[in-house]
């Protein structure tokens, strides 16, 4: 059986495109494959710097998974942080990559061109860290968007210099992205982000979900006259979740003009209500149930270790750190 990996950040609440883009791939892709998935708390500090929200935010995934399907008994769901074999292989990988080859990271042009001057060694470091997330479990597949592309090429350089340097210990995993959900866009139609402030949450309350909806930029064509769906961020993100006859009937809906931007939202928010309705029951339903979760995410970290360090003793034999 093939394994897959990937991980979701605490950074936030988790919104519709960390569910399409990611989160929805790795519920379905429980069936065929063997499936390793973590909270990505070590990289969620990079920007995460408040014990509660931490707390918080990480329950609040691991929640989410929970109520969208992870079936803990086929997934391997664990917290990064539980497993100190990330860091040290982190350690070891840091000393094999060179500072230029970091330097044209996404993440890290992102925060520049955004300004932030005081960008943290550990965002800089984000993509050696990531690469020793995914080695230590050795996956064929690694399904994420389209943001993380890069970093998995990165992954698999940083592999092939360990395995020329030293000797063959990883191997070379492939992304995986769905096309049509690759760059979910946000409220204001960029890439949508924790970090951008442009996210439907999934889990949100009704009330700010329908803030969230309502908030969605459009263009001021008047009501009357008729629009390109395709180029309407309501129709784009309805698309996503509706079937092929609702998207047909929107589009209609769009062209036939007397249709205004307010009806269409109205038709996207009771759509998500829709078909997050099932989940948000079970996510209710589990809140309270504590106990639980954490023990879902302590097994998990069980298992993962065992992968995770026999991987790193390997890397540590052929470093010459262990006889
Ligand atoms: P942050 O802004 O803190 O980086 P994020 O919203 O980008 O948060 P991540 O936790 O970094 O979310 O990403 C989790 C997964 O969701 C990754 O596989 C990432 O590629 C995917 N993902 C995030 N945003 C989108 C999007 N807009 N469209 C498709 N996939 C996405
Ligand atoms: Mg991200």
């Amino acid at each position: 059986m093939k394994r897959i990996l990937s991980g979701v950040q605490p950074s936030g609440k988790p919104h519709l495109g960390n569910y399409l883009g990611a989160m929805r791939q790795h519920i379905e892709m429980q069936k065929d494959y063997e499936c390793y998935l973590f909270i990505a708390d070590l990289h969620a500090l990079t920007t995460v710097k408040d014990r509660d929200q931490m707390i918080q935010q990480t329950y609040d995934l691991a929640l989410s998974y929970l109520a969208l399907g992870l079936d803990p008994k086929k997934t391997v769901f664990f917290k990064q942080s539980a497993l100190p074999e990330h860091t040290e292989l982190c350690w070891i990988l840091d000393c094999i990559t060179k500072m230029p080859f970091l330097e044209r990271a996404h993440a890290w042009k992102d925060a520049q061109a955004k300004g932030k001057k005081e960008i943290s060694v550990g965002l800089f470091n984000y993509p050696i860290l990531q690469a020793a997330d995914i080695l230590l479990y050795q996956p064929d597949l690694v399904p994420v968007g389209q943001d993380q592309k890069q970093h998995i090429e990165m992954t698999r350089d940083i592999a092939q210099t360990f395995n020329t340097t030293f000797d063959k210990v990883f191997k070379l995993p492939d992304p995986f992205i769905k096309e049509e959900v690759a760059i979910v866009p946000g409220t204001d139609g960029q890439k949508m982000s924790k970090s951008y402030g442009n996210t439907i949450d999934i889990f949100a309350e009704e009330s700010v979900l329908k803030k969230q909806v309502m908030g969605i930029v459009t263009d001021s064509t008047p009501v009357k006259e008729p629009k390109d769906a395709e180029k309407c961020n309501v129709f784009r993100l309805y698309k996503l979740i509706a079937s092929k006859e609702e998207t047909k009937e929107l589009e209609n809906k769009y062209t036939k003009g007397g249709f205004g931007y307010g009806d269409a939202k109205k038709t996207l928010l009771d759509k998500i209500l829709k078909h997050f309705g099932e989940a948000r029951d079970k996510y209710n339903e589990l809140t309270p149930k504590e106990n639980y979760v954490y023990s879902v995410l302590e097994d998990g970290a069980k298992r993962a270790q065992v992968v995770a360090k026999a991987t790193l003793d390997d890397v540590k034999t052929k470093i010459g750190y262990k006889l």
